[in-house]
């Protein structure tokens, strides 16, 4: 037995887990703030998830970050879970606490919304409609995000009708759905368009939505961030509209989770978008 204090340790657990940016983004911050933790990425499979997580905290863990294949299923195991993760329906956030329960948090949406009202400082919630497109699980917590911050309305468009109107079931009357042959049509009075779906990112097709109609007041941003400009925020660009890379939620939604786990709260500048693109 030593005195010595117990080295943090976070991660980031999901299967595949090798194209993370989490872990140079954590370790840029533990670095510049002259913490003695670490962040490692842990690639874990489905049935072993139970087992990880309840392991963890024994081998000095304060906490982790879940991606894809287990924002879903991480919420059936923690211990609490916020209001917000029951809304948006996943966490991407654990916190292990002293008292051994696992609280599970989703901070996307926040990422989101620091991120465009850090890129976008004029935009304003409250003038006007947001168009979202896509009705996948980002867009649930960019919609989670929107309504909170007091976007008079969201017209949202999916290639799945479906999965679209279920957003509508889940967040109520401000919602309007709208069939992706017409997306086009929902954009021109908006005051902030989103594409939420994965098109435009490296190796998908690219998003096909006619943007004749756009305003140079509307603002623009992509939650793909790869590549950083996108065709969508290129062609938003050439007709004039503020526009948002996507890169800054990824860093945004990382704050809250660092200060939690080493009590310190990081800035997201130049340097931490640098050290996420090493
Ligand atoms: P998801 O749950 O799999 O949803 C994917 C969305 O893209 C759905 O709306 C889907 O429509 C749509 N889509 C996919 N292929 C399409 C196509 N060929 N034509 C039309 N629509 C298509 O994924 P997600 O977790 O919401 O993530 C979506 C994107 O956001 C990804 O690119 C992800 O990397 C990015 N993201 C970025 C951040 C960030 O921090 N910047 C955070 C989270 C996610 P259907 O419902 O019709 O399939």
């Amino acid at each position: 037995m030593t005195n010595l204090p117990r080295i943090p340790l976070a991660g980031v657990i999901g299967s595949p887990i090798a194209h993370s940016k989490s872990p140079q983004l954590h370790r840029h911050w533990l670095e510049t703030n002259g913490i003695p933790g670490y962040y490692i990425p842990m690639d874990v499979a489905p049935d072993d998830l139970e087992r990880v997580l309840r392991t963890l905290p024994t081998m000095g863990f304060v906490g982790v970050n879940v991606t894809i294949p287990h924002k879903e299923a991480v919420m059936q195991i923690a211990d609490l879970v916020t209001d917000r993760a029951i809304l948006i329906g996943a966490a991407n956030t654990l916190i292990f606490r002293k008292d051994g329960k696992i609280h599970a948090d989703n901070t996307d949406g926040y990422g989101f919304l620091e991120n465009l009202r850090n890129g976008a400082p004029d935009w304003n919630p409250k003038s006007g409609p947001a168009a979202v497109l896509g009705a996948g699980g980002a867009a649930r917590a960019v919609i989670a995000s929107l309504l909170d911050a007091g976007v008079p309305e969201i017209l949202l468009s999916n290639r799945t009708r479906v999965r679209a109107d279920k957003l509508k079931q889940d967040f109520g009357s401000r919602l309007h759905v709208f069939d992706w042959v017409q997306a086009g049509n929902m954009i021109d009075d908006a005051a902030l368009l989103v594409n939420t779906t994965s098109l435009g990112m490296i190796g998908k097709g690219e998003l096909r939505v006619p943007l004749d109609g756009l305003s140079p007041r509307t603002v623009v941003t992509d939650l793909v961030y790869a590549p950083l400009k996108t065709q969508l925020l290129a062609t938003a660009e050439e007709i004039g509209c503020p526009t948002v890379d996507g890169l800054g939620m990824l860093l945004h939604q990382a704050v809250p989770a660092f200060e939690r786990w080493f009590g310190t709260r990081p800035v997201v500048d130049r340097a931490t978008r640098a050290a996420a693109l090493r």
